[in-house]
């Protein structure tokens, strides 16, 4: 039996790729399956990373090809639909200054030879009609994909139920038993259970559990804030990144925009001055935008490690832990990628895309 301590995406998509494998698995999720960072997420699906960071890049990128045969899995066993939808996105330019950033995207897309595309004022007015007129031009990125991510985590948790993974809910972990390089048994606050193969997904929380293994604060919560408008009145057909927010077409009509990058601790609050930026940045592309669109508001706390790459494979000296944390911004593309990886490291073969620059001991050094 295959313990996983976290039920959002990270957990979950592991706990799918082990059954998929034939394994038994039983997750502990302290509140309810996927309602933290997994769900507040906009669910973009990019692997436009900063230029130098290959190792996340090859990362993201084994990961978004995941993507297809992921979801073919997903959609067999499950009546619900995740929106895994090809919109492609602009990175939009208004000034000089906007102009020097997509010109840095633009270059290390030709040095990974990722397809793009420059679109003049009028292409983008064309596209899509109801951007503000005051653009001056756009990169076009026909690769970035998307999925709703709470509708991802449902139809997940129907797949997981389906295979007759347990669910072990209202459960937090609190504490390990140790015995000659091995976590024996975990305790929760309600029992103690005994261990075979453990894996540590539990996000933003990470570091709480790594210090009840002597382990020092490896990751802490980042705070992102988000809108969702309903405004059928808008139309929209690409995801839209701006120098201040970014926007998300979903297929019902609905608009997120996305995200405040907030250092507070576990503090999920949404704030008026949060919600301020993300209104204005709005504004900015569609005038059209007003308040009262405003269906909800929510916040949610991403989970970034120290050097900011994800904690992957082995928590040496332990001999049957695993850590699969610290995804930070981009923890929804790299889910299926980390799933398969984590489980081909558990069952003992070589991993399809080295963990090396991921492993944990790169932090203890
Ligand atoms: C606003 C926002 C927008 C984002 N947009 C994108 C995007 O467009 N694309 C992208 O790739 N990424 C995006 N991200 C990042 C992405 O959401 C995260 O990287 C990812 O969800 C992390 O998944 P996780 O499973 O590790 O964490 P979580 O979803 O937070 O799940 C961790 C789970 O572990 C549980 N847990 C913690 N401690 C314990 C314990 N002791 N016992 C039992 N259970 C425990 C928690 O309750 C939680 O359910 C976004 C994040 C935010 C906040």
């Amino acid at each position: 039996m295959i313990t996983i301590i976290g039920g959002g995406l990270i957990g979950l998509s592991i706990a799918e790729y082990l059954t998929y494998r034939n394994c038994e698995v039983q997750i502990f999720e302290k509140n309810e399956l996927g309602q933290e960072a997994s769900w507040a997420a906009a669910g973009y699906l990019d692997f436009n990373i900063p230029w130098g960071e290959e190792a996340l890049f090859s990362l993201c990128k084994f990961s978004y090809d995941c993507f297809p045969e992921f979801i073919d899995r997903i959609k067999q066993e499950s009546t619900v639909d995740p929106e895994y939808v090809r919109s492609g996105s602009l990175t939009l330019g208004w000034t000089l200054e906007d102009e020097v950033q997509m010109k840095v995207v633009e270059d290390r897309m030709q040095k990974r030879q990722i397809d793009f595309e420059w679109f003049s004022k009028k292409q983008v007015q064309a596209s899509e009609p109801d951007i503000a007129s005051d653009i001056a031009r756009a990169l076009y990125l026909p690769v970035t994909r998307q999925v709703r991510s709470p509708r991802l985590l449902q139809a997940l948790t129907q797949v997981l139920n389906h295979r007759q993974v347990l669910f072990h809910t209202h459960e937090t972990i609190q504490a390990f038993h140790i015995h000659q390089n091995r976590v024996e048994s975990i305790e929760t606050s309600q029992r103690r259970i005994p261990i075979d193969q453990l894996v540590i997904a539990s996000g933003a929380w990470t570091s709480l559990l790594l210090n009840q293994l002597g382990m020092p604060n490896w990751i802490k919560p980042i705070r992102g804030q988000a809108i969702l408008f309903y405004s059928p009145q808008i139309q929209l057909k690409h995801i839209l990144f701006t120098p201040t927010v970014y926007v998300v077409p979903r297929l019902d009509g609905r608009i997120f925009v996305g995200s405040t990058l907030e250092d507070v601790g576990f503090d999920k609050s949404v704030t008026s001055e949060g919600l301020s930026k993300l209104k204005n940045g709005a504004r900015k592309v569609f005038p059209k935008f007003q308040e009262s669109l405003i269906e909800k508001t929510w916040s949610g706390l991403r989970p970034k490690s120290v050097d900011e790459y994800p904690i992957l494979g082995k928590l040496s000296p332990l001999e049957n832990v695993w850590m699969a944390s610290g995804h930070y911004k981009h923890g929804i593309v790299q889910a299926p990628g980390t799933a398969r990886l984590i489980t081909q490291s558990i069952l003992n073969e070589q991993p399809e895309l080295s963990l090396d620059p991921f492993l944990p001991q790169r932090l203890a050094i």
